[in-house]
């Protein structure tokens, strides 16, 4: 894929049908959260007002990117951006603990692009755990490095190989992928990474939990040695701290400060006692005068699917995403939401994961998370850019 171009005569052209499910809702994650943590008022406090050091124009990297930038309309660097670029200009490996929203892609990108236009024998690897997020990086990126002429290959699963393979005949310098994809590629000897010597894992923590540390380890270990490694977590807790350790070194941490759930999402319970009175609840949580956009949570392929027909069905217009769709329906229905021809989208975690919707008025998880980690990353889609959001969470009556 160059980068000049657009994207029709590129590797991208490839869109996927999703048919591998790494899902994460497997039943032995499940947790028992106690009701009451998912009741909580939102907290309106003034914005902690960050100030930069840097404006991007600053930053020691080339014009095209800035360039780039500023036909983005990036002006000034979010707290991670500001701090990441400058350590990772001078070389440094870097540990960024900072969720979707926190313009972490760039964070990554802008450093990375510059040092591929400026040495073209370097080659990185950027690894994500779903699809959607890989091609997110991948809008970013072909963004930032449009006119450099770097060229790309994105690697996800689901999908023919062939114009994959096509792609990586032109040996590119950009790998964007999700790891068991990525994988295939090099057991079948189509994708040799050896003199990879920059290496992104997105959404680390993620990859963990989706099962993915056996396909990354090996990944890692096939890179150059002498590697300048960028990991971005939402956690750095328990086995993703010892991961990390491991595969970096001598990293900066940089922490974008984060609560462990939205301070200005506002969260309540809806009880329900039958089926019949969880859609009519639904329903009139729908109709309600402030909800405006709503994100609701349902666990499985077929449930999602279900509760899409019965909105349909009263009359809403909604749309679904999981895993069971094929990736150009997905795209769809994220696009429709986004620009908000549908109001309401059904999904269920994984294919919701890293969805940057800003103007998400509510969540409402229909059924439980897996985990509170998992409520948090559900709750934090609403209250997106300061605003303040709501999550309701319905919660079965029991006498
Ligand atoms: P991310 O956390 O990387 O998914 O970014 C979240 C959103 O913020 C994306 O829509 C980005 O395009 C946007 N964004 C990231 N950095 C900046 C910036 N410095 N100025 C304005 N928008 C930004």
């Amino acid at each position: 894929m160059p980068y000049n171009n657009t994207r029709n005569n590129s590797s991208f052209r490839s869109r996927p049908n999703f048919n591998r499910s790494r899902s994460s809702s497997s039943k032995s994650r499940r947790q028992y959260i106690d009701p009451n943590k998912f009741i909580k008022t939102a907290k309106v406090t003034e914005a902690e007002v960050y100030i930069p050091k840097n404006k991007f124009v600053d930053f020691n990297v080339n014009e095209i990117i800035k360039t780039n930038l500023i036909n983005m309309g990036y002006e000034t660097p979010s707290p991670i951006q500001d701090q990441t670029i400058s350590l990772a200009l001078e070389g440094k490996d870097i540990v960024g603990i900072a969720n979707t929203g926190t313009g972490k892609t760039a964070a990554f990108l802008v450093p990375v692009l510059n040092k591929l236009i400026s040495d073209k024998s370097s080659r990185v690897i950027i690894l994500a755990p779903t699809r959607e997020l890989a091609e997110q990086i991948e809008d970013q990126t072909r963004l930032i490095a449009k006119g450099s002429g770097l060229f790309g290959a994105i690697l996800i699963g689901g999908v023919s190989m062939q114009p994959q393979l096509s792609d990586l005949r032109k040996n590119p310098q950009i790998i964007i992928g999700t790891p068991g994809r990525v994988k295939d590629h090099i057991e079948r000897r189509t994708l040799r990474i050896h003199d990879v010597n920059m290496l992104v894992l997105d959404e680390f923590d993620r990859m963990l939990d989706m099962g993915f540390i056996d396909d990354i380890t090996e990944i890692i270990n096939q890179t150059s040695t002498d590697r300048q490694s960028f990991f971005f977590s939402a956690t750095m807790e328990g086995k993703v701290k010892v991961h990390i350790d491991k595969f970096s070194n001598n990293p900066a941490h940089i922490m974008v400060k984060t609560s462990d759930t939205s301070e200005n999402v506002n969260q309540n319970v809806v009880n329900f006692s039958t089926k019949e009175d969880k859609i009519v609840k639904l329903h009139d949580i729908l109709i309600s005068e402030q909800v405006n956009k709503t994100l609701i949570f349902d666990d499985t392929h077929r449930n999602v699917e279900k509760l899409n027909d019965e909105l349909r069905n009263r009359g809403f217009d909604s749309e679904a995403i999981h895993g069971g769709k094929s990736q150009a329906a997905r795209q769809k229905a994220l696009r429709n939401f986004k620009e908000s021809k549908v109001k309401v989208l059904v999904a269920t975690d994984v294919a919701a994961r890293g969805i940057d919707v800003a103007d998400i008025t509510h969540v409402v998880n229909f059924s439980l998370p897996q985990t509170y980690d998992d409520y948090v990353h559900r709750i934090g889609r609403a209250g997106r850019a300061g605003r303040v959001g709501h999550a309701l969470t319905f919660i079965e009556k029991r006498y």
